[in-house]
């Protein structure tokens, strides 16, 4: 993708961050100072954005690496300011495939907010008066409630959300290609619609 910079490589697909993404940095770096009006604030903020990008790469990776089993190659994982983009060199063919392609990023994010929910289980019964883990024990919720959100919001049965492809692969199983794809598409703009 243009205007990005490759920030390096994970299992051999690069991960590039698209220009645009510094600005939503610099935005959250700005808002959080003027909320706050303190540094601790600012780098609260950017550190959340930078934990939340993490996620997405996860999320992405999940897709991709699924795509790898069926050996469908990865070109690339760009981070843009509304989430992340893994570019499959092509989608899979069967309906199956592409079922599990689709269900492996939003089931990223449901591991890492059961992972987090453990945490944070037994963190909080550990030293709940300790400043340090009040404010980690926040962060941590945090991040939890975005994994929870990334799962259901990339579930919701509409192109281009994982759910839209959920449903194309499950109708695709039992109707055509072409006719799974009206039929998911219709359903999105029924959803949009809502
Ligand atoms: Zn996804």
């Amino acid at each position: 993708m243009k205007w990005s910079w490759k920030l390096g490589e994970i299992a051999g697909i690069g991960i590039y961050l698209h220009v645009t993404f510094l600005l939503l940095l610099g935005w959250v770096a700005v808002s959080h100072y003027l909320a706050g009006q303190s540094i601790a604030m600012m780098i609260n903020g950017v550190v959340f954005l930078l934990a939340l990008f993490g996620i997405v790469v996860l999320h992405e990776l999940g897709h991709a690496l699924t795509a790898r089993r069926f050996g469908i190659p990865t070109r690339d994982i760009t981070l843009l300011p509304i989430g992340g983009v893994a570019r499959l060199e092509r989608m899979p063919d069967d309906p199956k495939q592409e079922l599990w392609v689709a269900l492996a990023g939003p089931a990223v994010n449901v591991v890492l907010a059961t992972v987090l929910f453990i945490v944070l289980r037994l963190t909080s019964g550990v030293a709940p008066l300790s400043q340090f883990n009040v404010v980690g024990g926040e962060f941590l919720s945090k991040l939890m409630w975005v994994n929870v959100s990334l799962a259901l919001f990339n579930m919701l049965p509409a192109f281009p959300m994982d759910g839209g492809r959920v449903l194309r692969a499950l109708l695709a199983m039992r109707l055509d290609y072409v006719r799974a794809t009206q039929i998911a598409a219709n359903i999105g703009q029924g959803m949009a619609f809502l």
